[in-house]
């Protein structure tokens, strides 16, 4: 992956030059955002640079094993204190969205109306115009391996170290699902040999992001696929929704529910799959797609103020349940030819 000479120059200069930084990522933050998040982080601080990572809100408990030494702001608890931050940065490096309202409605007026520069550094289709540098492609697997090209482009392969490593391979290696997607490219791999080389143990990172199920994590998943699942076998599609009552029965903890949406494509002839979450206030969506013929990043953006990826997308909802599933359904039932 190469990475616009001048814009790297650019951001060195920027870099050299600025004594506050921001990183901040998307709502809900996935392995990959907490890993770039992290690994930028550990890449600013090794430079002497005065950084904080914002987290919009707590990150899912898996990912402990490495994050919980680094300090974060919780952009929604400590939003002043965020947003002062936002505004008075002169570099804020945005990671895991392309879209400003992603970070969630305490942050998001800050970090539009914020006088900095605005880095991004993602790898989701169609950024908004907000951003000022782009480092974002869509054809990576992760926003961690823009990351580490990002980072070879400024100090050199040297300039990771173990920490940054685990930090990279923990986005690359979730987001490709277990290198089960978004990851026939040879470059991929190279990289994550060069992390393995610099001493990240893959089987133990796999053992903690995808063994450490909580009981009620686990029998949720059970529950779902045996109670919830709803399939479409005429138009190729399924889907998963659980009620704000369901959750709470088995004691909901953010990232629980990654990974469930997939199960839906485990299925012979399905190519379509959908989780539904009611939450408190808002009704949360989450699409796969087995084929790239079926864009689902173009179908969250069209139908559910989403977006995301051709083959992994999210999308909101405000109103009734009853009434995703209505609107939903019908979807399915219309797109039966793309899909
Ligand atoms: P997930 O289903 O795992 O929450 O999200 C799948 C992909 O879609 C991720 O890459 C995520 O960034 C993107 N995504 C999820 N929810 C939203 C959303 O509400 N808006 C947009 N623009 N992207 C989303
Ligand atoms: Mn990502």
């Amino acid at each position: 992956m190469t990475l616009n000479e001048n814009d790297i120059k650019n951001v060195k200069s920027l870099i050299a030059n600025s004594k506050n930084i921001a990183i901040i990522t998307h709502f809900n933050p996935d392995a990959d955002a907490v890993g770039s998040s992290i690994g930028l982080y550990l890449y600013l601080k090794a430079k002497r640079k005065n950084v904080n990572i914002i987290m919009p809100n707590p990150f899912p408990s898996f990912l402990d094993f490495f994050a919980t030494d680094i300090p974060m702001i919780l952009g929604y608890k400590e939003t002043k204190k965020a947003n002062d931050l936002l505004l008075k940065s002169d570099i804020i490096f945005c990671l895991d969205f392309n879209m400003i309202h992603r970070v969630g409605n305490a942050n998001k007026d800050a970090l539009l109306n914020s006088p900095a520069t605005k880095i991004l550094i993602d790898h989701h289709q169609l950024p908004e115009k907000h951003f000022n540098i782009l480092f974002s492609n869509p054809n990576a697997s992760s926003t961690t391996e823009v990351l580490a090209h990002f980072i070879k482009a400024l100090s050199g392969k040297r300039a990771i170290t173990f920490e940054m490593a685990q930090a990279i391979y923990i986005g690359i290696c979730t987001d490709t699902g277990s290198f089960s997607y978004n990851c026939n490219n040879a470059e991929t791999y190279a990289l994550v040999s060069d992390l393995i080389a610099k001493g990240v143990k893959a089987d133990m990172v796999h053992q903690e992001v995808y063994n450490t199920f909580s009981e009620n994590r686990l029998r949720l998943l059970g529950y779902s696929i045996a109670e919830k699942l709803k399939v479409f076998p005429k138009y190729q599609a399924a889907y998963i929704c659980l009620t704000k009552e369901e959750l709470r029965q088995y004691h909901f903890q953010p990232g629980d529910t990654e990974g469930l949406v997939n199960y839906c494509l485990n299925l012979k002839g399905i190519n379509f799959g959908c989780l539904i979450t009611e939450r408190d206030r808002i009704i949360r969506l989450s699409f796969r797609s087995k084929v790239n013929t079926f864009d689902v990043n173009q179908f969250a953006r069209k139908y559910w103020d989403g977006g995301g990826h051709i083959m992994a997308s999210g999308g909101t909802y405000q109103g009734k349940l009853e009434d995703v599933i209505i609107a939903l359904e019908k979807q399915i039932k219309t797109l039966k030819d793309e899909i």
